[in-house]
């Protein structure tokens, strides 16, 4: 079925030409539908500016061949414009996809999601030295926003605030915060590395003048990667369960199968039943509440 008529072809041939000719004829010379679609190829003359193939289908964009030049039949323009729409389809590039793949599919805030989809379709464009800078600056702000999502004051404790874009020390706040103890010792130690690296990195972009796609890049690979670890460490935190194993058989699959409670309602006590050996392990939490 067609959904493209005689008067459309006509006035697409004739637009493309800058209304400089006009169409003597145009007749669907050949339909293809090999490709699960159907296709047409019209045959079409004009007056000055020769004669051009235009092929045209139901999800299939238009656009037209010069038939003396070097398409010299149907069967050559069909092939030639479907190979190059089915280029076109490969080459998609979902930045929001590059996102989720950097991050592991972690939950991002949708303030950070959204810029740093932003920065992946900057990359994506980018060519001149301004443009990688202008990554740089952008890596910085995303890395100036995570700081203050993640921070909050009593994380300084006694200390003194840290000014309100200093995302190094309110990163550093936030994982002994979070990540306190010997058991994460080395956990911190590589945040702090990536982190330190991440930011000084983008602000070397910002201002280089030699920066490449490549350097960009890496540094937007780094900023995505670094939010990710960032929003793992938070859900860590949240994650209850996430540092038990069972006392009988080490496994991890623990669900809660009670819990005690102080009157006012503050967990004292969780008792978690280990999926594999059935064996109930007792967590007990000091009580603070006194
Ligand atoms: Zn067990």
């Amino acid at each position: 079925m067609s959904n493209r008529t005689y008067e459309d072809v006509v006035k697409y041939v004739e637009e493309q030409n800058h209304k400089k000719c006009k169409v003597l004829s145009a007749k669907p010379e050949q339909t293809f539908e090999d490709l699960g679609v159907e296709v047409r190829v019209w045959n079409v003359k004009t007056d000055n500016e020769g004669s051009w193939w235009v092929v045209e289908g139901d999800t299939v964009p238009m656009n037209l061949y010069p038939q003396d030049a070097y398409y010299f039949g149907t069967d050559e323009a069909y092939s030639f414009h479907m190979g190059i729409m089915q280029r076109m389809k490969a080459s998609t590039y979902k930045p929001e996809d590059y996102v989720s793949a950097m991050t592991m599919d972690s939950d991002i805030a949708p303030q950070l999601f959204r810029k740093l989809k932003k920065i992946a379709t900057l990359i994506d464009t980018a060519v001149e030295v301004e443009d990688f800078q202008a990554i740089g600056v952008q890596c910085r702000e995303v890395l100036i926003e995570l700081g203050n999502l993640i921070y909050f004051p009593e994380m300084a404790g006694e200390n003194e605030q840290p000014q309100a874009s200093n995302f190094k020390k309110k990163a550093e706040l936030f994982v002994q915060y979070y990540l306190a103890g010997s058991d994460n010792s080395d956990y911190r130690s590589i945040i702090k590395k990536l982190t330190e690296s991440t930011w000084d990195y983008s602000n070397k972009i910002t201002h280089s003048q030699n920066a490449t796609f490549y350097e960009a890049s890496s540094c937007v690979s780094l900023c995505t990667s670094l939010v990710g670890v960032y929003e793992n460490v938070r859900q860590k935190a949240t994650d209850l369960l996430a540092q038990y194993k069972c006392k009988n058989c080490t496994s991890k699959k623990l669900e809660i199968n009670d819990h005690e409670a102080t009157e006012k309602g503050i967990v004292t006590k969780l008792f978690l039943e280990c999926e594999e050996c059935g064996e109930v392990t007792e967590i007990i939490f000091e009580n603070t509440e006194e």
